[in-house]
């Protein structure tokens, strides 16, 4: 597994082929679309199938496309995952695969570099989360980018050897209780002072913290104020924890922040939408803002298709046809304009959000757009 940041995909995207072609592939692997292994697989193999039909040669991108088979035909692990980036080329022996902890729109692109614009974008708006562990003694950090580890340190601090085992009675109790505890409030704030140099260093847009009971307020208090406007929750988890567990938590943090930042997002463009504003919904409008070069973020529900028309002379896309709005030639029919609009979008550079179950999205028609103006 690859792990995944800001860096690998500049280096990705600064990958030159020598003239060979490279084939990029997102694949939906969400649960809750792909309820079973066959249902990515069969994905996969439509993907592979136009592919090859669009494709004037399949020579040189068959191994290519016989790795990807092979990778996704051997099963994935879906712990956290819903999304896959593959990235091949077996000319210049190119081969990475990133799993995503956010919904793809399944789609192939054969090109001359890797396709990373969509990876990019969700690396943007996912931010890197940081979680925070820490008892009476030792200190925990962890810093995850769209679900994987990329930075771990640790901070040990041992308390008087005696310590809980001496009996109230003991003459010297009072006096060790109380430096006990003060050793405990400076381990607190070298941890909260460990966290803020993770975030000097790395940078980091969200933290989580786990903690004893009885020193999670404490803990929370000794945070730079850098560090708590960063806060999103607590995990109930100690220094101890195993790094499966750990992940685990992360990734239900970064689920939680990720729908709230949909939830956000859904919200503005239907205000925008309702005053007739920066923002459209539906097929129709969406599709004519896209013509014009004025969508901003592209927002589609995962799963939503659609038959439409291409304008063979000038590309534009249409939900009704023959005429081209744009340069009034004949267009062609194709089985999914939605599909042809997301990638269109990535074209134009814009972010494309992939909503699964978003109930305010579906209302609007299924897909929307925030627009530039
Ligand atoms: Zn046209």
């Amino acid at each position: 597994m690859t792990v995944i940041s800001q860096d690998t995909i500049r280096e990705l995207a600064g990958f030159t082929s020598g003239g060979a072609p490279v084939v990029s592939c997102y694949l939906d692997v969400d649960g809750r679309s792909q309820v079973r292994a066959q249902d990515y697989q069969a994905e996969l193999a439509r993907l592979l199938r136009e592919a090859k039909r669009r494709l004037d040669t399949t020579d040189d991108v068959q191994a290519d496309f016989d790795k990807l088979a092979a990778h996704v035909g051997a099963g994935i692990d879906r712990s956290g995952v819903r999304g896959l980036a593959m990235f091949s080329c077996a000319a210049a022996d190119l081969w990475a695969v990133y799993p995503l902890p956010l919904p793809v729109r399944s789609r192939l692109v054969v090109n001359d570099v890797p396709a990373v614009s969509q990876l990019e974008a969700m690396l943007q708006d996912y931010g890197r989360l940081a979680v925070l562990l820490v008892d009476r003694q030792r200190t925990r950090l962890f810093l995850f980018e769209l679900g994987q580890l990329v930075e771990r340190t640790e901070l040990v601090e041992e308390l008087p050897r005696h310590y809980d085992s001496r009996g109230h009675g003991d003459a010297g109790y009072e006096r060790e209780q109380h430096h006990t505890d003060e050793l405990v409030a400076q381990h607190l704030r070298h941890a909260a002072g460990a966290a803020f140099e993770l975030l000097q260093e790395h940078g980091f847009e969200h933290l989580a913290i786990g903690a004893p009971a009885q020193l999670l307020h404490d803990l929370e208090a000794a945070l730079h104020p850098y560090l708590r406007e960063r806060l999103r929750g607590t995990v109930h988890l100690e220094p101890s924890a195993g790094l499966d567990d750990v992940r685990r938590a992360a990734l239900e943090v970064e689920a939680e922040i990720d729908r709230a930042r949909e939830a956000g997002l859904i919200g503005h463009l239907r205000d925008q939408v309702a005053a007739d504003a920066k923002g459209v919904a539906g097929l129709d409008a969406v599709l004519a803002a896209l013509r014009d070069h004025r969508v901003e973020r592209l927002f589609v529900s995962a799963g939503f298709g659609e038959a439409g028309w291409r304008c063979g002379a000038c590309g534009a896309l249409a939900s009704v046809g023959r005429g081209c709005p744009a340069c009034g030639e004949d267009m062609a029919h194709i089985d999914d304009v939605v599909e042809e609009a997301v990638e269109e979008a990535l074209v134009q550079h814009v972010r494309v959000e992939i909503c699964v179950g978003n109930a305010d999205l579906d209302v609007l028609g299924r897909i929307g757009a925030l627009l530039r103006y």
